[in-house]
């Protein structure tokens, strides 16, 4: 960050990308306020060396921007005071990848949105890059914050995972590669409607120039519209992405296919990391990202084929015999979790926890494919009454005796491939601390099972 000294930041939200940030700013010696509304974000920021105190009483004057959390409002529903004060003096709001992009002009960066599968995809063009042999360093809204990324040299890539609020709060970032996956509505409450939420996320290409590319998922409509937007700027490569019907000068992905754009397939059917037509799209994007980086194709499909995954996303953790134990944590909705229900059949599934509104109605259309459901957590009687019926279940009260009712029920009926799913539909905060923590503990308890053997990391 030396190239900003002179300049001065005031550091707002002090969670682990707002102390990243500090701490870049400290180590590179530029002067810097932090401030979180909490005492513990106070007490971690002043812990490493930071000037803390309230934005509003700073004066702004001789401040830079205000370097403000994407996960602080700073519009809608109501923006917060130091947002507020910062405009009130003229001064930008940016975000930490605005100061990446500031500290290593040099660099190539990949920027990824969408409303869903963001993170699969970061980490899929991260993973195939680097298994190209390419420097790489992969964050944003995943993992590691864009100042706790290491320094890359000219030739080195960032793939960079951003939310509509850090697409807001970009000056000077421009995406050498931008991947839209799709867009659902989401996320309206900070946005006004579904138009600003489309806007929001369009940032993504602004500032591309001639010879700049934009990857977009065409399936919904929002985006198609997006598609034609950009496929109207000169000088950009717009690639159309579809899934299930081919695309003139775009990625495709048919019948267990992936398809370029002159014809060349790949057999995708057997990348268990990645199942489901809506990896296909993640993948399709991933795709159509490294080619427009120059990666070879051999190099693409060896990395789409050794991909690990990421935790809690429909990761296989275990097998017994030919039942495979799959951890899908994250999915905190129905719409996750149909996701995972529409990639398997022969499906015990345990679900359950805080429920979310219109609880597991929507996902009727895929009971045909669970052979059990076995309910946890506070949504209990609430899924029991949806499911009654229709779909035979079982209460179980915690994860753990819902794990051993759907094991004895695997190993009882026993015929066939089969899969053991957690994929809740439900917030975990009824009985654990997040869904990371839900799934680790899932992840550890389906290892221990009797025969159980391991998979993935
Ligand atoms: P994000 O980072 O955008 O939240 P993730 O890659 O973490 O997305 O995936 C979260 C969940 O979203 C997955 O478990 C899956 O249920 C769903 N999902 C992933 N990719 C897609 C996609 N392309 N379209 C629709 N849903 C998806």
């Amino acid at each position: 960050l030396a190239v900003l000294r002179g300049s001065s930041f005031v550091v707002l939200g002090l969670a682990r990308s707002g102390l990243a940030t500090v701490r870049a700013l400290i180590a590179a010696g530029i002067d810097c306020v932090a401030w979180d509304d909490k005492e513990d974000g106070r007490r971690e920021a002043a812990a490493i060396g930071a000037r803390i105190a309230d934005p509003t009483t700073v004066d702004w004057s001789k401040i830079s921007a205000l370097v403000i959390s994407p996960g602080i409002p700073n519009r809608l529903p109501k923006p917060h005071p130091a947002a507020v004060a910062a405009r009130a003096a003229g001064k930008p709001l940016i975000c930490d990848v605005e100061l990446l992009a500031r500290a290593q002009p040099a660099a190539r960066y990949v920027a990824v949105t969408g409303t869903n599968g963001k993170s699969t995809t970061t980490a899929l063009i991260g993973h195939i890059i680097q298994s190209a042999g390419v420097p790489c360093q992969v964050g944003g809204n995943i993992g590691r914050g864009a100042l706790d990324l290491a320094p890359l040299e000219a030739d080195g890539i960032y793939v960079l995972e951003l939310s509509s609020y850090q697409l807001e709060l970009l000056q000077t970032f421009r995406a050498n590669v931008a991947v839209w996956l799709n867009i659902t509505p989401d996320h309206i409450d900070r946005h006004g409607d579904m138009a600003g939420y489309v806007e929001a996320k369009a940032h993504i290409f602004e500032r591309q120039k001639a010879g700049d590319c934009a990857v977009i998922g065409i399936d919904d409509d929002y985006s198609r519209a997006i598609f034609e937007r950009m496929a109207a700027r000169p000088g950009i490569a717009a690639v159309p992405v579809a899934l299930e019907r081919p695309i003139a000068g775009g990625v495709s992905f048919r019948a267990g296919m992936l398809v370029d754009a002159d014809g060349y397939r790949v057999d995708f059917s057997d990348v268990p990391t990645l199942p489901g037509d809506h990896n296909a799209q993640n993948a399709a994007c991933a795709w159509a990202a490294c080619r427009s980086l120059g990666v070879a194709r051999e190099k693409i499909v060896e990395g789409l084929k050794t991909y690990p995954g990421l935790p809690h996303r429909q990761e296989r953790v275990a097998s017994i015999g030919n039942v495979v134990y799959v951890n899908d944590s994250k999915a905190t909705n129905a719409d996750a979790t149909a996701r995972a229900l529409s990639s398997y059949r022969d499906i015990y599934w345990i679900l359950g926890g805080q429920a979310k509104e219109g609880g597991v109605a929507p996902l009727a259309p895929y009971f045909d494919r669970i052979r059990h459901a076995f309910l946890i957590g506070e949504a209990t009687e609430l899924f029991a009454s949806q499911l009654d019926g229709k779909l035979a279940y079982t209460r179980c009260g915690d994860l753990k005796s819902a794990l051993d009712a759907a094991y004895e029920r695997s190993r009882r009926e026993g015929h066939g491939a089969a899969v053991v799913l957690l994929s809740p539909a439900c917030a975990s905060w009824d009985q654990w601390k997040s869904y990371e923590h839900r799934g680790d503990a899932f992840r550890a308890m389906a290892r221990a099972l009797p025969g159980a053997q391991m998979l993935g990391r």
